[in-house]
């Protein structure tokens, strides 16, 4: 098997082959269609079994094809400058959100899509100048990111994608109420309907939960 079935954009191929992967793990081969076909995922996957191309190539694939999407007009809600992603992964911890980031950028590479990356105990004011100069795909940690909405740097009404990368550690770290309050965001008026897809490597009674009031008919994948 390769990178083929669906059919993956052609400039992502290029950028995958360069990064050297030439077979899909299989939380690859399984996700890709899953979330390809427009579906919610709650997928069982470990770090290491690739489960961060699992989520960024149908996303990515789907957002070269589509092409920048239209700035929403500016609401009084916001001051001016502020981002508009379309995609946005949460994850817990910033070593986790930096790989994510490092991951994402072999995979734009030469394509109209912007990556940014932000989580907290670093400065703030650079993560700002760096969303200011476009932003569509956002990795981020929950603190960091309520900050950045509290400021009005960032609106999350374009998101289309919301990945929750590594769910139960987010939930053993107490991030239930900051990630609730993040996907209200998304779910404001008149924002589309969101994708969304919960990675985690464990599934407890509490990531149930989740996935029951985060996910839309979702399909469950254990790898
Ligand atoms: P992840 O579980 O997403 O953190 O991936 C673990 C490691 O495997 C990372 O270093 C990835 O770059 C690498 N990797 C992921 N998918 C593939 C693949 N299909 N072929 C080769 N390496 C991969």
């Amino acid at each position: 098997t390769e990178f083929t079935s669906p059919p993956i954009d052609s400039l992502l191929l290029e950028n995958i082959k360069l990064a050297r992967f030439t077979k899909p793990t299989p939380v690859q081969k399984y996700s890709i269609p899953i979330v390809s076909s427009g579906r919610d995922l709650m997928a069982c996957a470990q770090t290491g079994s690739g489960k961060t191309g699992g989520f960024l190539f149908p996303v990515l694939s789907e957002s070269f094809k589509n092409g920048p999407s239209e700035i929403p007009e500016e609401t009084n809600r916001f001051s001016r400058g502020k981002a508009y992603p379309t995609a946005l992964v949460l994850a817990p911890t910033r070593e986790l959100a930096s790989q994510i980031y490092e991951e994402s950028k072999k995979f734009i590479y030469r394509s109209w899509v912007k990556a940014c990356v932000a989580y907290g105990g670093a400065d703030i004011g650079t993560q700002i100048r760096n969303l200011q100069r476009g932003c569509d795909l956002l990795v981020a940690t929950p603190g960091r990111l309520n900050d950045l909405l509290e400021r009005g740097k960032i609106s999350l009404r374009n998101i289309k994608y919301f990945v929750l990368d590594e769910a139960d550690r987010m939930l053993d770290m107490g991030f239930e109420n900051q990630i609730r309050y993040i996907v209200q965001e998304c779910d404001m008026p008149p924002a589309d309907q969101r994708q969304s897809l919960l990675f985690s490597a464990t599934f407890p009674k509490e990531i149930q939960h989740l996935a029951r009031d985060f996910l839309n008919d979702y399909i469950f994948l254990s790898v």
